[in-house]
């Protein structure tokens, strides 16, 4: 895409700023609002209205009241209209969509254009669903004549808190079961990130959407995103974001024993056998760790690579990632944008003293970047850091950045005791010319999602999730409506 508008002017002027709350865009009560910031510039984007507690309050109260509302009426056949007309807005107005992801997160532009089918086919996907939610008919023994059946009802009222690093792609994920199966949402965007949030909730209203079945309210985790999490009229709650913040989450369901189902972080492994295929595994290992500038939850960290072509790979993928081009998102040249925001910049910072201090090489990167056109903005080198064992805690701890580590192994039963040797549990990667091998690793990992001979691509139709402290519960597929439905058994005594 050619850059032919004004950023400012043309993509974040027109925005909605507000709280959507029963289809209106109205002001937090409080009249508060906070900034969000372009982090390849360290310029302020726009001002958004700052949800509360009371805030949450009222868009529950709209949730509720559509829930019980018209909304309940709409046929799966109408929701599955809905769902399309949002699909074909979401087509019509994807450059926008992804400039707004650009401007407020960092994503390069050249990286949204292959999320451009994502993006799209998320909405299409759970359109498809509406229409194949059904119960069955089932046996039984008891005496007399009786029919038993099952019924998929919704789940109610769903609270939604989406992360800051895909806010496009993870907020139409988080819409999509909610309007296949009949919910009503409130969701709560990361604040750094809540622009793209609002547009779609522009266009859902756009695409026929009632008012109140989506209602967004951007503001902070500790007060907008507890009060969703502990509010007793909302039936399930759908959080992505770090294992940390899963835990309060967790804590601040019980209030009614909501439905919580967490996606969280990772410290994924990615396994190069030396029978690989070099040139493909050094790319395909490098932009599984360094796209999105690092900034994905199943980013393949840890790189195990064997022995016998350790030092090799390490100068291959080093050699790699030198050559990315890390810039202004906006740049269709750039591959690597900034770091989300000055704190994040600090936390990779001090990974690499930590990392140095047990004992590691920098063979590439290491350093936050400040040269001409980056000197305002967060951006850091691709980093790749040899001499790492699996102990240490930058092979252990979720950094969130383009960092690389490096980490050797003998036989494919060590490099399993390796991968899965972390908390989490959320993505691998397998590089061999070997079936078998393919095949072994592919169990021997104890992950949602394992990649060979590729890394990271997600699909609406393919499950995803976690194992171990990764969270629970699946996104995409089938399965991730489950999540969104209750079974009611009726039991029938026919004469
Ligand atoms: P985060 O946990 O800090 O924040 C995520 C969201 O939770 C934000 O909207 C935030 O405002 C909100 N929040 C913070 N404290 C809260 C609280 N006490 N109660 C309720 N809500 C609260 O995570 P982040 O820094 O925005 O995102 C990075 C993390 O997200 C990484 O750990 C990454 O791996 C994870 N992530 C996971 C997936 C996945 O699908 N598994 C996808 C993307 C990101």
């Amino acid at each position: 895409m050619t850059l032919t508008v004004n950023p400012i002017a043309d993509i974040i002027a027109p925005l909605p700023k507000g709280l959507l709350i029963d289809g209106q865009f109205v002001p937090a009560l409080s009249g508060k609002t906070f900034k969000t910031f372009n982090p390849a510039t360290g310029e302020v984007l726009a001002e958004v209205a700052e949800g509360d507690v009371v805030d949450i309050d009222l868009a529950v109260a709209a949730a509720r009241r559509a829930f019980t509302g018209p909304w309940s009426r709409f046929t799966p056949f109408q929701r599955q209209q809905c769902l399309l007309r949002f699909a074909d807005l979401v087509e019509k107005h994807f450059d926008t969509l992804a400039l707004i992801d650009v401007l407020d997160m960092g994503a390069p532009i050249s990286a949204m254009q292959a999320r451009r089918q994502r993006a799209i086919g998320l909405p299409r996907f759970y359109a498809g669903m509406c229409t194949v939610i059904a119960g069955g008919t089932l046996p039984n023994s008891l005496p007399g004549e009786v029919f038993t059946y099952t019924l998929k009802e919704p789940v109610g009222v769903v609270g939604a808190i989406t992360p800051w690093n895909a806010p496009l792609t993870s907020t139409l994920w988080k819409m999509g079961p909610v309007l296949a199966t009949g919910c009503t949402m409130v969701l709560k965007p990361a604040e750094d990130s809540p622009l793209t949030a609002l547009r779609l909730g522009q266009l859902l209203l756009e695409a026929g959407v009632p008012a109140g079945v989506v209602n967004i309210v951007p503001g902070f985790g500790p007060t907008a995103g507890d009060a969703l999490a502990r509010h007793s009229d909302v039936d399930k709650v759908a959080f992505t974001g770090s294992d940390l913040t899963g835990r309060k989450i967790v804590e601040a369901s019980k209030t009614n024993l909501k439905r919580v189902t967490l996606e969280l972080g990772g410290k994924s492994p990615d396994i190069i056998f030396a029978d690989c295929d070099m040139e493909a595994a050094v790319a395909g290992a490098a932009m599984g760790v360094f796209a999105n500038s690092g900034q994905i939850c199943v980013a393949g960290t840890r790189l195990l690579v064997e022995r016998p072509i350790y030092e090799e790979f390490v100068a291959r993928v080093s050699a790699y990632a030198r050559a990315l081009k890390v810039g202004n998102g906006l740049d269709p040249a750039t591959q690597i944008g900034p770091i989300v925001n000055a704190r994040q910049l600090e936390r990779i910072t001090s990974y690499m003293e930590i990392g140095i201090s047990e004992g590691v090489t920098a063979a590439a990167g290491g350093r936050r970047l400040t040269e001409g056109a980056l000197k305002n903005g967060y951006f850091f080198e691709p980093t790749v850091l040899s001499g790492v064992s699996n102990a240490m805690r930058i092979a252990q701890e979720e950094i969130f950045g383009p960092v690389a580590a490096a980490i050797p192994f003998d036989t494919p039963e060590e490099a399993a005791a390796i991968a899965n040797d972390t908390p989490f549990g959320l993505g691998g990667g397998v590089w061999t010319t070997n079936l078998s091998t393919a095949h072994r690793m592919a169990k021997a990992i104890r992950a949602g999602t394992v990649w060979v001979n590729t890394y990271g691509g997600l699909d609406p139709v393919v499950p995803f999730g976690g194992y171990k402290a990764s969270g629970y519960g699946r996104e995409s597929g089938t399965e991730h409506l489950d999540a969104y439905l209750e079974t009611k058994s009726v039991v029938m005594k026919l004469a």
